[in-house]
């Protein structure tokens, strides 16, 4: 089950009603702007915020591997107790 995807914000890219916009990621190296999105009966404010920050890391490990982003990524539940430190 996903937990809602990102998307690669570009100009007249328009989100389906389906889907409402949580939060707005910005990878740090590169500039790039992805908006997490959750579809609609399943808004979840706080899963969001830990998905900005699942996200943020990817992008990190994605120009370490030189990986491009991907214009559209799946987003894992990440449970709120999980007290990984997902920052090293
Ligand atoms: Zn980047």
């Amino acid at each position: 089950m996903s937990g809602g995807t990102a998307r690669r914000m570009r100009p007249g890219l328009a989100i389906s009603p389906a889907f409402t916009v949580m939060r707005d990621v910005v990878c740090g190296e590169c500039g790039v702007r992805f908006q997490i999105t959750h579809r609609a009966p399943a808004n979840d404010g706080e899963l969001a915020t830990r998905q900005a920050v699942w996200l943020a890391d990817k992008f990190v490990w994605d120009h370490i591997q030189e990986n491009k982003h991907r214009a559209s990524i799946e987003l894992p539940e990440i449970p709120a107790a999980d007290t990984k430190d997902t920052h090293e």
